[in-house]
């Protein structure tokens, strides 16, 4: 048996911000039901561990907690409750402390309350796999909110426990580096990084002292894995990963078969799949009847769902929508983020109130009934590490428009399944969307695409498989006496 300690910020079904807690609430169970054949029995123990956001429902947890223990914050002691989940699962702990009840929310606003916060939940998590007395094989970080889990555990010379522990971590966005820790990193005992080999900048910062203390550095798709050494999106590290470029490797993100299922989903009105999908159409009816536009089975109906950020192409998809005032188009869009693009997009719905509709909030149940009504997903991310809307956007028949890049790019095949466009421009995405819409009006020739989409196969167990072997090749090597 191996032991994988996966740590991340979110994870479906306790806390979803964006599709972090999508892959946090999938892969520990695709990588625990694994099965190996001939010499690679070994199974994996995966085992999941979350900050006890205040978001979080407490009815999830046993009581009483599971174990308690202190941690030092400048020599003096700081409470640590773990609690364990009773939901069925891979096995998931939440760590509750001061730090953690402290912050707003999964990510605050405030970005020193952050790093407090994840620092706290870092050390917390080692320290309870010490007082369970869990041997960990592999820790298994996600982002900069855990990174710190690897650096801690590869540079604490004070017991021994984790001297035989790998260390992983999966970038899911690499401009999110963390920031500088400074005197979270005094209080809370983390020592200095030397390396030379890192820009001096980064060596303070969260996330490379992560990259830094991991033995395999897991991008989440194959083409993001080649862009983050590249200057446009390397952040300033491109430099030290292509130093490292042997252990960086793409593994494309799955999707959760059972939660996104058009067949079995309980937020939509109308199940369907592949062989029924002209039932869809009710579940489009239904849509525009929810949102007061009207029904004109000729007028596609372009859906995004999405964190309201830069990132996102917020601004290019605006621009784009204007400039196709004239034809005939429905516009919804689903999210939350930055109060400047919010406000863009009202003005675009004030702009055109029988074609648009902005709704800025998190409504899960919403997500599923756009998938499933929507005609075109529109994606028009300036860059997308993997992004999983639009997997699940093509399980539900509904055929996306997206930038050619990062996992948009490794899932999405041009004039097959969607429509891909090379650069963040205003016109490149309208012309992109242009042509779907003009695809859409011949009916059989769009049912191809919607049937492409649908026939993928965006099941976690090829990725969880190429993790289970990075794993093992790990802790092969110390088997075999090496230094990892
Ligand atoms: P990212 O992780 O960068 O936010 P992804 O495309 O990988 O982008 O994942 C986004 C996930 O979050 C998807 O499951 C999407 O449906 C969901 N999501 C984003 N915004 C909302 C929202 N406002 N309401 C419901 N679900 C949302």
């Amino acid at each position: 048996m191996l032991n994988i300690l996966f740590l991340a910020a979110e994870a479906n079904p306790y806390i979803k911000v964006g599709g972090l807690a999508d892959v946090a609430g999938a892969l520990p169970a695709a990588l625990r039901s694994l099965n190996f054949d001939g010499l690679e029995r070994e199974k994996l123990d995966v085992r999941l561990v979350l900050p006890l956001h205040r978001r979080i429902k407490t009815d999830a947890l046993t009581t009483p907690p599971c174990a308690s223990f202190c941690i030092y914050k400048n020599g003096n002691k700081l409470s640590v409750n773990a609690y364990k989940s009773n939901i069925e699962g891979p096995p998931t702990y939440f760590i509750e402390g001061f730090p953690i009840s402290n912050a707003e929310d999964v990510y605050s606003s405030n970005g020193d309350v952050d790093r407090e916060k994840y620092t706290f939940f870092s050390i917390a998590a080692l320290e309870l796999c010490r007082i369970l007395n869990w041997k960990v094989d592999v820790i298994h970080a996600n982002d900069w909110h855990t990174a710190l889990a690897l650096y801690s555990a590869r540079t604490n010379k004070v017991d021994h426990f984790f001297e035989r522990t790998s260390k992983l971590i999966t970038i899911h966005n690499l401009p999110y580096l963390g920031g500088e820790g400074g005197n979270v990193f005094q209080d809370y005992g983390i020592t200095e990084l030397n390396d030379e080999e890192l820009p001096a900048w980064a060596v303070k910062q969260i996330l490379p002292m992560g990259i830094w203390a991991a033995n395999r550095i897991v991008a989440v798709s194959k083409t993001y894995s080649k862009e983050i050494l590249t200057p446009e999106y390397g952040c300033g590290l491109h430099e030290y990963l292509n130093k490292r470029r042997g252990d960086v490797t793409g593994i494309i993100n799955g999707l959760d078969q059972e939660l996104w299922n058009p067949l079995s989903d309980k937020s939509i009105s109308n199940n369907f799949d592949l062989p029924t999908l002209n039932i869809r159409n009710k579940n489009k009816s239904s849509l525009l009847n929810e949102l007061n536009l009207s029904e004109d089975p000729s007028v596609p109906l372009i859906g995004m769902i999405t964190r309201i950020d830069f990132q996102k192409g917020i601004d290019l998809a605006i621009k784009a929508m204007q400039c196709l005032f004239e034809k005939p188009w429905h516009f919804v869009l689903l999210g939350t983020g930055d109060p400047y693009l919010e406000a863009e997009l009202k003005q675009l719905e004030s702009e055109y109130p029988d074609k648009v509709r902005v709704l800025l909030r998190f409504d899960n149940e919403l997500s599923h009934r756009i998938y499933a009504g929507a005609d075109i997903f529109l994606m028009p991310s300036r860059y997308e590490p993997c992004g999983l809307s639009q997997m699940i956007a093509m399980r539900y028949g509904c055929v996306p428009v997206v930038h050619e890049t990062g996992g948009l790019k490794d899932t999405v095949t041009d004039g097959e399944n969607g429509f891909l466009y090379k650069e963040s421009d205003p016109l490149e995405v309208m012309e992109a969307i242009n042509k779907a819409m003009d695809i859409f009006k011949n009916r059989r020739e769009w049912l191809s695409f919607q049937k492409n989409g649908m026939r993928q196969d965006f099941s976690w167990e090829k990725s969880a498989r190429k993790y289970a072997v990075i794993y093992k090749s790990l802790t092969r090597k110390y088997s075999a006496g090496g230094k990892i």
